[in-house]
Order: C-alpha cells, then sequence, then structure tokens
C-alpha cells in the first residue's frame, strides 16, 4: 500500500522533493545515511513488565512451597516404608501427583488472576504505541539525513500502524501467558520424577528454584525479540508505504551475530522476497557447508535477531513522503 497524503502538492514541497531529487547525484538510487536503532527503552519496559510477573510467580511458589515440601516429605516416609515392606506403592505416588498438581493447578490460577489485575493487556498497549513512536523517531531522522526532508509524524500517529499494534499486544498478552504455565509445569514434573526416584526434598527443592531462574533468563530474551519483531513490521510498514521495494541488510556488527545474518550483511534484498535462513553445517567443529532451514525472513523476524533494515530510497518514492513544510510546521 502506497500512502495517499490526499491533498494537492504545494510549491513548497515541489521545490523541498526537487532538493531532495539532487541528492541522488543522478543515480536511481540512495542508501539511507543513518544508523537505524531498535529502541533500548521499549526492551526495558517489556523487562519490567516480565520482572513484575516473575516476582509475582515467586511470591506465589513461596506461599505454597511449604504445604509441598509437607506433603512431599509425608508420603515419601509412607513409600519408603511400604517398599521395606515388600509391598507395592501405587496409591502413594497417585496420592502424590493429585497433591501436587492440585497445588500447582492452584499457583497457577493465583499468577494468572494477578497477572490480568495488574494491567497486562494495558501495560502492553502502551508498550506497543511507545514503540511505534520511538520508531518513527527513528524513521523520521533516517529521512532527515539522508534526504534533507523532515516528515510529518502525526502522519503515523493515527491509524497507520493500529492494527499492527493490536495484534503484537494480544499475541503478547498470549505469549506472557505461557511464561508461568511453562515454568510452574517443569516444577511440577519435578517434584514428580523426583518422588518415584525418592530424591530429598532438599534437592527438589534445589531443582525448582533453578527453574525459576531459568525462566527468569528466558523472560529477557523474550523481551528483546519481541521488541526487535515490533520494530521490524513497523519499519517494513514504513518504508514499503512510502513505495520502498529494497533494504540493505543490517547487523549489530557484534560477536552475537550468527554466520547467516552476517553473511547477509550489506547485501540489498526485496521487501516482496525475504532471503532464506540457514545455519552452518559442522563437521568436527569446522564448518564445512550451509544447510537452508526453509524459512524466510526479514530483519528481526528470525527468533533473537537484532538486525535491522536500512532503507533504499528510489527517486520514486519521494512523492510519498509526508513532508512537514514550513506551515504546516507552524500549525
Ligand atoms: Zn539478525
Amino acid at each position: 500500500m502506497i500512502n495517499d497524503l490526499s491533498q494537492p502538492m504545494g510549491a513548497d514541497v515541489a521545490e523541498a522533493i526537487a532538493k531532495a531529487e539532487k541528492r541522488f547525484y543522478g543515480h536511481e538510487k540512495l542508501i539511507c545515511k543513518y544508523d537505524m536503532q531498535i529502541p533500548a527503552a521499549c526492551d526495558r519496559e517489556y523487562a519490567r513488565i516480565l520482572k513484575d510477573l516473575m516476582r509475582i510467580i515467586k511470591e506465589e511458589l513461596e506461599r505454597e512451597l511449604p504445604t509441598i515440601r509437607t506433603e512431599y516429605k509425608r508420603l515419601l516416609a509412607q513409600k519408603r516404608k511400604e517398599e521395606a515392606a515388600g509391598k507395592r506403592n501405587d496409591g502413594i505416588i497417585d496420592e502424590l501427583y493429585m497433591a501436587v498438581s492440585q497445588v500447582f493447578q492452584r499457583i497457577l490460577n493465583q499468577v494468572l488472576s494477578r497477572t490480568q489485575g495488574s494491567g497486562l493487556r494495558r501495560r502492553l498497549e502502551s508498550l506497543a504505541h511507545l514503540t511505534r513512536k520511538l520508531t518513527i523517531k527513528e524513521w523520521k531522522k533516517a529521512i532527515h539525513a539522508t534526504l534533507g526532508l523532515d516528515i510529518r509524524e502525526d502522519f503515523y500517529l493515527g491509524d497507520f500502524f493500529q492494527k499492527q499494534l493490536d495484534i503484537w499486544r494480544d499475541q503478547n498478552v498470549d505469549l506472557i501467558k505461557t511464561i508461568p504455565h511453562d515454568s510452574l509445569g517443569k516444577m511440577r514434573d519435578i517434584v514428580y520424577d523426583g518422588f518415584t526416584k525418592g530424591r530429598t526434598t532438599k534437592d527438589i527443592i534445589k531443582d525448582i528454584q533453578s527453574v525459576y531462574g531459568n525462566s527468569k533468563a528466558r523472560a529477557t530474551l523474550i523481551a528483546r525479540d519481541q521488541i526487535a519483531k515490533l520494530n521490524g513490521q513497523i519499519t517494513q510498514a514504513q518504508q514499503t508505504g512510502i513505495g520502498l521495494t529494497e533494504y540493505v541488510w543490517s547487523t549489530s556488527k557484534d560477536e552475537r551475530v550468527r554466520d547467516c545474518h552476517r553473511a547477509f550483511e550489506g547485501q540489498t534484498f526485496r521487501w516482496d522476497d525475504p532471503p532464506e535462513i540457514w545455519h552452518p553445517k559442522m563437521r568436527k567443529g569446522v564448518m564445512v557447508g550451509i544447510v537452508y532451514e526453509g524459512r524466510k525472513c526479514h530483519p528481526g523476524e528470525d527468533y533473537q535477531c537484532r538486525c535491522v533494515a536500512r532503507p533504499v530510497f528510489n527517486k520514486g518514492c519521494l512523492k510519498n513522503i509526508p513532508i512537514a513544510t514550513a506551515d504546516k510546521k507552524a500549525a
């Protein structure tokens, strides 16, 4: 979709476009001169949302741990006694499973109801808007640095991204709810498994705490991943919205960039034809080839990708840019 600015071009706009055209020096394309950044403030806000969730999980878990400990100890003692007497202990294992699954279900329900109550949906909604706002700022800088044009930010504040932002918010509400579900499920399995093997209460609690630690670490990854994805989607809408067809793949150029994306660095790709993702084929620690994964991605779409699409401007796009002219700036 190309922007419809629905207004006749004024003389000042025509003049600004003519000036911008000179910056192409007769070429058809002009690569963006500004290094666009994924907004770090949004990563931090997303991380805060998840930190609050993890705190709720911790509180609810701690409230129930004494019950888990007591039941576990009691039934384990009974199980050992019956084993010593050479009796079958299926009944006790069932009893433990029942008691433990009830406790974890109770924790999960509490966590979900408190998370809902903490306004998760609303917080993700404002985060989506913040991401849009800061991504527009980067877009504005990119256009200013490359074409010398100032865009009307308000153009992008209306319905332009609303649908995308709504989808992102809903997907993230669902995604965040999977965190307590997954981590509490893992903890419950530790208790089941430990009981069958006759492990001590102390060991079980230790493992539960380590699951909690891993979930916390995973939460940070989710935050970065989701903000980069939303940033990528908005970027794509901005660029294709003014009629750009190509971009240059730009990585964060640090050692964490995966081989495939590093190979894409500096290459030009089309918005209607993303490159296919691959991973190295290793033999005895040496890369011997590549394996295509059968999926195609734009920057930011791949899991944990921090790459961005550097716009490739074309002369035709100039008339589609929502330019802020002197009189509109004053208004
Ligand atoms: Zn990447």
